[in-house]
């Protein structure tokens, strides 16, 4: 909607971080950015600029390393994320979580909502909340409604850690972090959960720490 002049700025604060080359600095909570949800993408960026800047968000998620980044960590309010996890992790973590690979994906104007009642907790982290971890209880499976990157319809049901993923790419599109859904006193630092609660499952941190689990 609008003059091609509304959506100047966008273009050019897109265009600016992409001069530096390289993996964009990821911003970090306190950011209002991150609070702010976003803007519908609705051509706001032409075809070979959307794709330059598709582009940086998969090279700065591999460098963090994350296996999802939604635009608005990269200080640009817009309804794009990008999702990628190889899950090298061992069997019995794939099993539990089912953290099973998830090839790279565009996420364009994302919307998802729970299939069945089902809720699973884990431990789950963010690259705008450096050091830190929390259990939060999401919806086992989603039906995630949008577009990708050409403006093709999406619409899949995800399941096991794919699901959480979309959920927490999407939620930041909202202007939502991680921690409003967690159980507080799950909050572990990365050097807690990985000495005590590497687990396949957060049982023994829930009885540890004192939290409920779904
Ligand atoms: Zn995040």
């Amino acid at each position: 909607m609008g003059t091609p002049n509304d959506h100047a700025p966008l273009a050019e604060r897109v265009e600016e971080l992409l001069a530096a080359n390289g993996p964009l600095p990821i911003v970090t909570a306190g950011d209002p950015v991150l609070r702010r949800g976003t803007e519908p993408f609705d051509g706001q960026l032409e075809p070979a600029l959307l794709a330059r800047f598709v582009e940086a968000l998969r090279l700065t998620m591999h460098a963090a390393p994350g296996v999802g980044l939604a635009a608005p960590q990269v200080g640009v309010g817009l309804r794009i994320a990008v999702i990628e996890d190889p899950a090298p992790v061992p069997e019995e973590v794939r099993l539990a979580r089912g953290r099973v690979p998830q090839p790279f994906r565009v996420l364009v104007n994302p919307s998802y909502e729970p299939v069945g009642a089902e809720r699973v907790a884990f431990f789950e982290g963010c690259l705008s909340v450096p050091g830190y971890q929390a259990v939060v209880a999401r919806p086992a499976e989603v039906r995630l409604t949008g577009q990708d990157e050409h403006g093709r319809a999406l619409d899949e049901v995800f399941t096991g850690w794919p699901a959480r993923i979309v959920q927490h790419e999407t939620d930041h599109l909202d202007g939502v972090l991680y921690l409003d859904r967690a159980e507080p006193r799950s909050l572990s630092s990365h050097q807690a959960v990985a000495e005590r609660w590497s687990q396949p499952t957060a049982e023994r941190a829930a009885r540890a720490l004192g939290f409920e689990l779904p």
